[in-house]
């Protein structure tokens, strides 16, 4: 499994959930040159080791499960792969 970030971090990119990432699995954070260039921060499937404290801190609880995503936001989880893809 792995976790998702959807669009509802559309509009704060708040990077509370960079943070306490322990694995440092969502990117961009604000010291990244492409912070300022992306809508949203993305989670890397790869990464990502289910700890889940990234949701429990998103201020816009923009941030489920693979498996809990609301059926609007199924696009999310290609989306967070594809930042990291190539
Ligand atoms: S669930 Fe844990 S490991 Fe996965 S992105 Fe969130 S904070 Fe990082």
């Amino acid at each position: 499994m792995t976790y998702v970030i959807t669009t509802l971090c559309i509009g704060s990119k708040d990077a509370s959930c960079v943070e306490v990432c322990p694995v440092d699995a969502i990117h961009p954070s604000p010291e990244d040159d492409v912070y300022d260039e992306v809508e949203q921060l993305f989670i890397d499937p790869k990464l990502c080791i289910d700890c889940d404290a990234c949701r429990t801190v998103c201020p816009m609880e923009a941030i489920y499960t693979k498996a809990t995503v609301p059926p609007e936001q199924v696009p999310s989880i290609q989306q967070n792969a594809a930042f990291y893809a190539g």
